[in-house]
């Protein structure tokens, strides 16, 4: 079997093709146009491209973006008082503080000083509370593209066996309360799950969230299943070159997967897609509107 590549990268497009229009139609109802503040603390070369493309999607998406680059020895109170008068700034739907922040702040403390409704990243414990209870939330960006490009494959997801491998707070969780939202039955692995590999064989859809190059492998996998790469990992390349792959050994693992996304090209772009989405549905909700069902 040679799986079904889920190209996320054109799943994203269109996304994005349709959250621009749905806030052209915003502001031309309302005269709002939203806005997304992005806020990087130094310069970690991997955060400033991933800042520069999300200023970029939010402007082709017909929003504003108001970028906030500060030194690397910015002190905490400073970055705190910047996200204070974002968030008392009408023009300002959606706030993004760019992690990881450096060692002398204490980045709970300031992603906790977010208003919950301009929280597009969907890290502030309000948020997590929300969507955990099963409330309107802004929910994090990487797990919303996930379950996007699963329902890409199978638009429905109820009763499906899924396996989130990782618990962080920023993907693993949240990926598993919007699975258990669709009413799929849910497992999450981690570092202490034991015969990992078993656990995976359970799972109709396999989300990997590890940070480990390649660690799953092809006989981990169901044959037919759906196969989720969230990981970014750099390994060494050709010509000394560092090139990029996923938590998923991509060449075994599409010998026996039903359909897979690749690294890069898969979750990634979704990522973007979903922060400008979580902006115009912040911005949708400040003003009172329903949020377009995208
Ligand atoms: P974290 O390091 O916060 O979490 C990693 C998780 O993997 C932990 O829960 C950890 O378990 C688990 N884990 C580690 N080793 C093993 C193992 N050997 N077996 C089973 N589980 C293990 O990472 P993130 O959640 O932030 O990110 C995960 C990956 O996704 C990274 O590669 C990151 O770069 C990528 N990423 C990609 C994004 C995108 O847009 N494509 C966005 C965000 C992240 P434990 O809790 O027990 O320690």
């Amino acid at each position: 079997m040679t799986a079904r590549i889920i190209d996320g990268k054109a799943i994203a497009q269109d996304l994005r093709a349709k959250i621009a229009g749905a806030a052209a139609a915003l502001t031309q109802k309302t005269g709002i146009v939203p806005g997304l503040a992005v806020v990087l603390v130094g310069s970690d070369p991997a955060s400033e491209v991933y800042v520069r493309t999300k200023s970029k999607a939010v402007v082709d998406a017909g929003m504003r973006s108001f970028d906030h680059k500060l030194p690397a020895d910015t002190p905490e109170t400073e970055l705190i008082a910047l996200v204070e008068r974002l968030n008392a700034d009408p023009a300002v739907h959606g706030i993004l503080v760019q992690l990881p922040l450096p060692p002398q702040i204490d980045a709970a403390r300031v992603l906790h000083t977010i208003d919950p409704g301009k929280d597009v990243d969907g890290f502030h414990p309000v948020n997590a509370g929300r969507l955990a209870t099963g409330l309107p939330a802004l929910v994090p960006c990487t797990p919303l593209g996930c379950v996007r490009l699963a329902k890409a494959v199978h638009p429905a997801l109820a009763g499906m066996e899924a396996v989130v491998i990782g618990r962080s707070n920023i993907v693993g969780k949240p990926l598993a309360q919007l699975l258990l939202g669709e009413n799929c039955t849910v497992t999450v692995a981690h570092s202490k799950t034991r015969d990992l590999p078993a656990v995976c064989r359970r799972a109709d859809l396999l989300f990997a969230a590890v940070g480990r190059a390649e660690m799953v492998r092809g006989d981990w996998i169901r044959p037919g299943a759906t196969v989720i790469d969230v990981g970014i990992n750099r390994v060494p390349g050709e010509a000394g070159k560092t090139r990029l792959v996923g938590d998923v050994a991509f060449a075994e693992a599409s010998a026996v997967a039903g359909a897979i996304t690749p690294v890069p090209g898969g979750v990634g772009p979704m990522t973007i897609a979903c922060v400008i989405l979580n902006t115009l549905r912040a911005a949708c909700a400040k003003q009172g509107v329903a949020a377009p069902d995208l």
